[in-house]
């Protein structure tokens, strides 16, 4: 369950590195909360940190969408 993240940056499995479309703060998927747009997240790999979900008020900034949390499992 716990392992260390960002040990090799490439092709490490389990760990799963996104950026915040709005503040490129960097977010692990399956450690940090992280949200999407169910529209555009996965057409444009766009994920959102907590707090920008928070400040842009749980809306994709670009459709409107409400954003979901990303649910990740390995
Ligand atoms: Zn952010
Ligand atoms: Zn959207």
């Amino acid at each position: 369950m716990l392992k260390p993240r960002g040990c090799n940056a490439s092709g490490h499995r389990g760990w799963y590195e996104v950026k915040c479309a709005i503040c490129a703060k960097k977010l692990y998927l399956g450690d940090d909360i992280v949200y999407q747009c169910p529209k555009c997240g996965p057409k444009y790999n766009l994920y959102y940190c907590q707090a920008d979900a928070k400040r842009l008020h749980m809306k994709c900034s670009f459709c409107g969408s409400d954003l979901v949390l990303v649910v990740y499992s390995t």
